[in-house]
Order: structure tokens, then C-alpha cells, then sequence
């Protein structure tokens, strides 16, 4: 087992260094920073401090105990069928859940709370499908997963299906110039999402696949006009911070109008002053003060 997470790990990170030389070459939109706004938010915070937490809660405390207690992986209901037909099946159904859970998200308000921080980046990369709520995030893997456990499925397909929606949700976020022409009706890219994280009121409720982009033409909310967005991310102001983008899921508040108790401000510049400091110790350079319209979105 433990020799499937290596693999997994290093086809994961090849696949990170191709989608990074293929933006390079060949991106969707040209002139976008590697080290974008909210770069650091989304690999630390996102993709590391929370995917790791999460899969603690997910998989410890809640579908372990629900195996436990039930017992339903003893009835081996998938446990006799090939790896690879388990695989297909779970990246199927899962697929076709997340399609109408999404589609859901961006019509109720109080579920739109937990996707509006999938939005919230104007400059969208490899790494921007990270961002994502950790309610989001809880809901969905638990909804992912808890079957392949429950059902028996063999404990390699669990690895396997994580490293299937790292590598294709890398690939949809992509800054890539993909023209993929009658694939695209098939397999999702970021051709189609690209343009869900636009801007533009035409696809606010459109684009909806994430792996299959079938689903999309076959249930009407398929968009691919023969242009490239404007305009990107939220149409209001959203928090930089991680946690604050939490806190505006739960209450509303204005990020700038809060700068004036000094409490905020001292939590709200510790990381950009650490980082300065980092930088100064690291590279030798001499400290820059950061004005407040540019401060780093760590
Ligand atoms: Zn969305
Ligand atoms: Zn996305």
C-alpha cells in the first residue's frame, strides 16, 4: 500500500511540472505571474494544512466509525470486481454527484457560501482549483469516498481515485491554451472551465463538469463561445486571507473597514511581516515596506 502513495505521489508531481511548462508555452492568458495573488493561500493553507486536516476528519472520524458501527464493507458488495472497473465506476457516479452538487451550489444562496472561494481568484492556474471551502471540501470527499470504503472496494482504489482528481483538477484550472475540438464533449478542460471562473453573467449557472463534460451538453448548461473571458473571479469584494474567507461564509464584513482596530491589523500583517523577514534572513535582502493596497495574500 504504502508503495501505490509513492507512485502516486511522483505521478502526481510530474504532472505538476508538465501543466506548469505547458502554461508556460502555451497559456490561456498571457502575462499571468506564477507566484499570483494568493499563490502561497492556496499551496499552503489549502492544499497542504487543510487537504491534511480534512482527511483526518474525513476518513478517522467519520467514515471509519460509520464502517465500524454498520459494518458494511464485510458484505463486499464491489469487492469482486477488477480494480479497474471499481476505479471507473466510482470516478463515474462521483462525477455525475459533483455535476448536480455544483450545479446546486450556484443556485442556493446559503450553499453558494461554501463555492464562492473556488471563485474568489482572478488569476486562475494549476493550483487555483485548490482553493476550495473546507465545508466543500468535507461534504464531497466524505460523499466520495465513504463508498469506495463501504462498498469493500480494494484499498488501492482510494489512492488511486485521489490522484485522478489531483491530476484532473490541475489540468481544468490550467492556464493552458487547450483546443481539444470534439473531445471537448467528452472530456472536461479548461477550455469550458477556464470560462467558469469568468466573470461574466452568461456562466454563472453554466460549466458545471468537472471531469465529464458530457454532463454538461447533455443537461443544457454547457457554454463554449469562441472566445476568452474579460473579465475574472467574484463581481464583490472577497477576504485574501484564509481564514477570513471562512469568516465571510458565516458574516459578512468589509476587509478594509476592519484595518482599523489594531487587533486586525496586527493579526492581518503578521504573515506578509514574517514573510518579509523570512526573505530578509533567506536572501539577504534588505526589508521592503509593503504598501496596503499590495500586501502579499499569504
Ligand atoms: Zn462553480
Ligand atoms: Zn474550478
Amino acid at each position: 500500500m504504502k508503495h501505490v502513495e509513492v507512485i502516486t505521489t511522483v505521478i502526481l508531481l510530474s504532472w505538476v511540472a508538465v501543466v506548469i511548462l505547458l502554461e508556460k508555452c502555451f497559456p490561456y492568458r498571457k502575462g499571468l505571474p506564477f507566484f499570483r495573488e494568493g499563490f502561497w493561500t492556496d499551496l499552503v493553507l489549502y492544499t497542504l494544512v487543510q487537504s491534511y486536516a480534512l482527511k483526518i476528519v474525513i476518513f478517522d472520524l467519520i467514515i471509519q466509525p460509520l464502517d465500524q458501527h454498520f459494518g458494511f464493507s464485510k458484505l463486499h458488495l464491489v469487492t469482486g470486481w477488477p480494480v479497474w472497473g471499481q476505479v471507473l465506476f466510482f470516478v463515474v457516479t462521483h462525477d455525475f454527484y459533483i455535476y448536480w452538487f455544483h450545479r446546486f451550489q450556484h443556485h442556493n444562496p446559503f450553499f453558494w457560501r461554501t463555492h464562492e472561494a473556488h471563485h474568489s481568484g482572478k488569476q486562475v492556474d494549476w493550483l487555483a482549483g485548490s482553493r476550495s471551502h473546507a465545508v466543500e471540501i468535507l461534504i464531497n470527499q466524505t460523499i466520495e469516498f465513504a463508498p469506495i470504503i463501504l462498498l469493500g472496494a480494494d484499498p488501492v482504489v482510494v489512492p488511486i481515485k485521489a490522484l485522478i482528481d489531483a491530476v484532473w483538477g490541475i489540468y481544468i484550472h490550467a492556464n493552458i491554451d487547450v483546443k481539444s475540438g470534439r473531445l471537448q464533449y467528452f472530456i472536461n478542460g479548461p477550455e469550458m472551465h477556464l470560462w467558469h471562473h469568468a466573470d461574466h453573467q452568461e456562466v454563472f449557472h453554466a460549466n458545471f463538469s468537472t471531469k465529464f463534460a458530457f454532463w454538461d451538453w447533455l443537461f443544457g448548461t454547457a457554454y463554449l463561445p469562441g472566445h476568452k473571458p474579460a473579465k475574472w473571479g467574484l463581481y464583490y469584494a472577497f477576504p485574501k486571507d484564509y481564514f477570513l474567507q471562512h469568516v465571510f461564509s458565516v458574516k459578512r464584513f468589509d476587509e478594509r473597514r476592519l484595518l482599523r482596530y489594531s487587533l486586525f491589523r496586527r493579526y492581518y500583517y503578521l504573515r506578509p511581516a514574517l514573510w518579509r523577514w523570512l526573505r530578509t534572513v533567506l536572501f539577504r535582502r534588505k526589508p521592503a515596506t509593503t504598501p496596503v493596497a499590495s500586501r502579499l495574500s499569504t
